[in-house]
Parts: structure tokens; C-alpha cells; sequence
């Protein structure tokens, strides 16, 4: 039963998870300071070679050094790394 309620939570965190640059679950998650979006740390600092917005509301960063507003998320990376053995060995435990 409590493995029922795991599910049904990461079902609903899953798009908060997911990185808008690969689609895949955050690799090394990494903060916006001044926007507070986040992406994979591979993802964005790739993204800052030819952009200095943020690719999901499009706020400029920084003028010149994207790389200063970005801070690694601890937190987020926590929660990933939970949800994704989760989803892995759960899968459809709750579509049965
Ligand atoms: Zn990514
Ligand atoms: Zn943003």
C-alpha cells in the first residue's frame, strides 16, 4: 500500500524532474539564480555557449558570464535520485 502512494507522488513530481533541454531526469541539477529554472549542469552550461537566456522563460542571466547565476540544487538532485530507482523498478505497480 505505501509503495502505491510513492507512485502516485512521483507521477505527480515527474514534470518538476525533468530536464526542458534533454528530456531526460536532472544530471547534476543545476539552478538559475536569477530565475530560478533548472536543468542538467551538462545541458545548460552547453546552452550558455550560445545563448545567454534562460531557455525556459527567456530572462537574460548575465551579461557576459551566464555560468555565475547558475547554483548546483542539492535538493532537486536529492529528489531524482530517489524518484528515479522508483520509477524504474515500480513502473506500473499502480496502472494494474
Ligand atoms: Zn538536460
Ligand atoms: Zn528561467
Amino acid at each position: 500500500m505505501d509503495s502505491k502512494e510513492v507512485v502516485i507522488k512521483i507521477c505527480d513530481l515527474n514534470p518538476h524532474v525533468v530536464c526542458s533541454l534533454c528530456a531526460g531526469y536532472f544530471v547534476d541539477a543545476t539552478t538559475i539564480t536569477e530565475c530560478l529554472h533548472t536543468f542538467c549542469k551538462s545541458c545548460i552550461v552547453k546552452y550558455f555557449q550560445t545563448s545567454k537566456n534562460c531557455p525556459m522563460c527567456n530572462l537574460q542571466i548575465h551579461e557576459t558570464q551566464p555560468l555565475f547565476n547558475l547554483r548546483l540544487d542539492r535538493t532537486m538532485q536529492d529528489i531524482v535520485a530517489k524518484l528515479v530507482p522508483g520509477i524504474v523498478e515500480g513502473k506500473p505497480a499502480n496502472f494494474v
